[in-house]
């Protein structure tokens, strides 16, 4: 079975994908952290309901919408033995930045000048601003109008897997197993796996969710998130000495005892942090919520200890505080359970290969579907999706990207058949 795919393939996947991109990116998909519903805002079935219809439309089997908010289909396996895997994207996008009413636009033979956004006249994206555009010259880079994100999160991974879908049912002679797909909600507000049915995935599954063209992410942090609520004795502060306690100075005092160091802004690569991402409050109410990320679960005992201990010392200082703690594990490393079966992500490598791309493998700062599903014992790492600048109103992504990632699902589709060695 030859490697490469024919040249009206190739056209067939670049056609598709960039048609099903820029329709799927207009509409609004934002998710919500705040709402209890699941999935967290009805507007993502207008999303799911219209890749219900298409894939229903290409013959897709077991189509199924399910009111929890997830859409699964399944594509039959083709001639021959062949172990079925999953494929996963998330419909939503980020509350980061807005949704509503994205105007995509193709920057056709991109000359490397710097892209203007009609929108927004002060926006500007370039190659200081984002180096790796610099590989993307004279290709069609595809950003938004300056007022929202694109969506490319995650939505180049839709559209890269019903592309892959398409070009299955045009091509049945395309070797392929059983693949499950499923498209979820509310991965943008950590909550992408509630409501999929476990048992309704093979064990081995893939999320199409990373960033620029070759990645391939098989570790990604160990998350914490602590609510900490603080409650004071407000009293006029006039008359105010030996009764008043501050809830918001003391939030601030536990705040600036954390080191310096390990902050966002100070770490890369494989460096851990604390992130204070909510501070509100006055003198008899304070609340602060703070993540913590490593990539080695034990640096996050540790910080979870620096923070109790200093609420500790709070509470002796100021026996008349009251401080509650309410801590959430949201994500583990997924390097221990990927470990484990290194098929899994060693075909991933070789399909990015295949599609002629050089594989960056990367631990992933951040989380993924992929990370809960790995803890829940089926194995996913993470593809990327071509798409960068995620969740801000510059985020870009190139077609040629679109396209081989595309490609990378066919040749993996091969590669858990035994046509490919
Ligand atoms: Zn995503």
């Amino acid at each position: 079975m030859s490697l490469s795919l024919s040249a009206e393939q190739q056209a067939f996947l670049r056609e598709q994908v960039r048609e099903r991109f820029l329709r799927y990116v207009r509409v609004h998909t934002t998710s919500d952290p705040d709402s209890p519903s699941c999935p967290s805002t009805e507007r993502q079935f207008d999303l799911l309901r219209m890749l219900e219809a298409e894939c229903r439309e290409l013959g897709l089997k077991e189509v199924e919408l399910l009111p929890e908010g997830c859409l699964l289909a399944t594509l039959p396996a083709g001639d021959g033995e062949a172990e079925p895997f999953g494929l996963l994207a998330h419909v939503d996008t980020s509350p980061d930045q807005s949704g509503e009413g994205v105007e995509p636009r193709c920057h056709e033979n991109w000359d490397g000048g710097v892209i203007h956004f009609p929108k927004d006249p002060a926006l500007r994206l370039g190659l200081e601003d984002s180096p790796e555009l610099a590989q993307f010259i004279g290709d069609t880079v595809i950003t938004a109008s300056g007022d929202t994100l694109l969506g490319a999160d995650d939505k180049a991974g839709v559209a890269e897997i019903m592309t892959a879908m398409a070009a299955f049912t045009r091509w049945p002679e395309l070797p392929h197993g059983e693949i499950r797909i499923c498209f979820t909600t509310d991965e943008e507000v950590s909550r992408g796996i509630e409501g999929v049915p476990l048992e309704r995935l093979p064990r081995a599954c893939y999320t199409m969710d990373g960033g620029l063209m070759g990645e391939l992410e098989d570790e990604c942090f160990d998350a914490w998130q602590l609510k900490a609520r603080f409650t004071g004795v407000p009293v006029h502060p006039g008359s105010a000495k030996g009764v008043l306690v501050n809830a918001s100075m003391a939030a601030a005092r536990l705040l600036a005892s954390l080191p310096e160091g390990e902050s966002p802004e100070r770490t890369e690569g494989r460096e851990g942090f604390y992130f204070l991402h909510l501070f509100r409050g006055d003198a008899e109410q304070a609340e602060i919520r703070l993540l913590l990320r490593d990539f080695d679960a034990e640096e996050n005992r540790r910080r979870r200890a620096v923070i109790e201990d200093g609420v500790a010392r709070l509470r002796e200082r100021m026996p008349r505080l009251q401080v509650e703690l309410e801590w959430e594990h949201q994500y583990a490393n997924m390097k221990e359970g990927l470990r484990q079966d290194p098929q899994i992500t060693e075909r991933a490598a070789r399909a990015i290969e295949d599609a002629g791309v050089t594989v960056l493998r990367r631990e992933i700062r951040g989380g993924t579907d992929g990370s809960t599903l790995t803890a829940l014992g089926h194995p996913t790492p993470n593809i990327f999706t071509g798409g960068l600048m995620y969740h801000s109103t510059r985020e870009w992504v190139p077609l040629k990207a679109l396209c081989a990632a595309s490609e990378t699902i066919l040749h993996l589709a091969r590669r858990w058949t035994g046509a490919a060695s």
